[in-house]
């Protein structure tokens, strides 16, 4: 017997907001797109145990999106230039 692929598809709820200001690395203008995403489905579930719900979901996208805008706003180049190498990249 072979598994076949099953693709179940599940709803992707998506949350998304734009950020435009001063890099805080190099002071040049830029504007960014924040997105978050969780997918509606039984494996997902909170703290209880228990499936979260589609609100509950939204609930945590929203507290996500709010701490990636407390961080400082950097253009992509910066935050590049933070990030470590991948270590194919590294010495
Ligand atoms: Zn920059």
């Amino acid at each position: 017997m072979r598994f076949r692929n099953v693709t179940t598809h599940f709803e992707e709820l998506k949350l998304k907001a734009t950020r435009s200001g001063r890099c805080a690395g190099c002071q040049k203008r830029t504007s960014r797109v924040l997105k978050v995403s969780q997918t509606l489905n039984p494996f997902n579930k909170n703290a209880k145990g228990l499936p979260k719900s589609r609100f509950e979901i939204m609930e945590e996208l929203r507290i996500r999106l709010a701490e990636r805008r407390t961080q400082p706003l950097l253009c992509t180049g910066c935050e590049d230039a933070a990030r470590p190498p991948p270590p194919w990249k590294r010495p």
